[in-house]
């Protein structure tokens, strides 16, 4: 077991004044009956937490650390941005340098914003859907995530029809009443909704490939289903490419797939590893914001000049280096290494992967919704995280998140943690 006594200690210290001891409850390792650690080191694909001990890192800051930690190109025009003020309330040139890059990489996006987090490009996306459309409702599909926006923290009712319910406590019953939460992959489902209440719904939103609930596939067809659905009945389709824009391939999913929503909202990549999100879409319907139009939004750090600067700066980078073709191969590697560990210790669990994205579910079962994911084995999780983070292999600490495989992980790191994932397997 490796020392970790100075986490210990911080985390003692930082439950008196930070609410369980973290600023967002995942880290603090609750679905693994864990204490977190703390780091103040990371680079490459490895992270050291204040005792000292290194890491291989598959969580990657929760998604935005795409070139591994602390990449060189970043760094550099962080420090050069920085020496020429940290925040200035006025427009600057390397937003608009942004916003062009964004509408030539994101094609359906045509104009666009730029926010601070995933969760305000979710925010302000539902609230100019609304604003455009003057409807209220709007549906999600269960273990879709879009942040912690009131009427996206909401539960499935029961029947496909009741409206969903609130899923945390101080979300309004009447917020939670605009939302219809639905089985993902489930065309079913929103047909019957929208024969019965069509006229009312503002927008679809979903994450087109799920990435909150372990890694979950559009069935084929869903997604075209989606865009033929919303457009007949005059609703928005809204992309939460927070996760996988930049990521799954330079233009996100939608270029994957081929299928183009109304409004994307985009995170975590875009920024480099700074809180940078942005929304865009069709022009018409971004023309709908203040100060052009009636639907307000807003941000006093929006845009903000040294967070645009580590945004362009791991865009290009991962422009220059071909980086999802890169990323694609290792993904293999990776996945091959999957298999035979699986193979070696006689499991037969789930293993879904999409370029540098991947999930081990702890079930035998094709995952094609959140209650699919849920037939996982957690205790058998918990035991394969725990052993592989005593042997210094980082995986994120829940069985409902996706693992990041960096550019910055070598093949040597990879055939490094099939060994480790081999030995924790071995072990249930
Ligand atoms: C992380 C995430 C968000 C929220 O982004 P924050 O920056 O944490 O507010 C929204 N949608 C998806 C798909 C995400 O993965």
């Amino acid at each position: 077991m490796p020392d970790r006594s100075l986490s210990e200690s911080l985390f003692a210290r930082a439950k008196r004044h930070i609410p369980g001891g973290v600023n967002s409850p995942v880290r603090a390792f609750r679905n693994v009956d864990g204490d977190p650690f703390f780091i103040n080191h990371a680079k490459g694909c490895r992270i050291r937490d204040v005792d000292g001990n290194e890491m291989i890192d598959y969580v990657g800051t929760w998604g935005p650390a795409i070139l591994g930690h602390a990449p060189a190109p970043v760094v550099e025009a962080v420090r050069e941005a920085a020496l020429e003020g940290l925040s200035f309330g006025t427009p600057n040139p390397l937003e608009v340098e942004m916003a062009d890059l964004i509408c030539e990489w994101v094609p359906s996006v045509e104009k666009v914003r730029m926010v601070n987090s995933g969760t305000e490009a979710t925010m302000s996306a539902l609230r100019l859907a609304r604003g455009f459309t003057s409807r209220d409702r709007v549906i999600k599909f269960e273990g879709c995530y879009h942040g912690h926006v009131d009427s996206m923290l909401v539960a499935a009712g029961s029947g496909a029809l009741t409206h969903g319910k609130p899923d945390s406590a101080g979300v309004p019953k009447a917020f939670a009443d605009t939302t219809i939460c639905l089985p993902f992959n489930d065309q079913e489902a929103v047909e019957k909704v929208f024969t019965e209440e069509g006229e009312k719904i503002a927008a679809i939103i979903l994450e087109p490939i799920p990435a909150n609930a372990g890694l979950i596939f559009p069935q084929q067809g869903f997604l075209q289903f989606l865009r033929d659905i919303t457009k007949k009945y005059g609703a928005l389709l809204i992309f939460d490419e927070v996760m996988t824009g930049f990521r799954v391939a330079k233009g996100g999913v939608q270029e994957h797939v081929g299928i183009t929503p109304d409004l994307t909202a985009l995170g975590k990549v875009i920024g480099g590893g700074l809180p940078v999100g942005a929304f865009g879409g069709r022009a018409d319907i971004m023309d709908q914001l203040a100060p052009d139009g009636p639907v307000y939004q807003a941000g006093t750090l929006s845009g903000n000049p040294l967070a645009m600067a580590a945004g362009l700066a791991q865009l290009r980078e991962l422009e220059r280096t071909d980086a999802w073709n890169k990323l694609e191969q290792l993904g293999t590697v990776f996945e091959a290494g999957v298999h035979e560990t699986l193979a070696k210790t006689g499991k037969n669990y789930t293993f879904n992967r999409i370029g540098s994205m991947f999930c081990l579910f702890f079930t035998d079962k094709e995952i094609k919704n959140l209650d699919d994911a849920k037939t996982a084995d957690f205790e058998a999780f918990k035991k394969y995280f725990s052993s592989c983070l005593e042997n210094g292999v980082y995986f994120a600490p829940s069985q409902f998140e996706t693992g990041f495989i960096s550019t910055a992980h070598s093949e040597a790191d990879i055939a490094k943690t099939a060994e480790v994932a081999t030995k924790a397997l071995a072990g249930l």
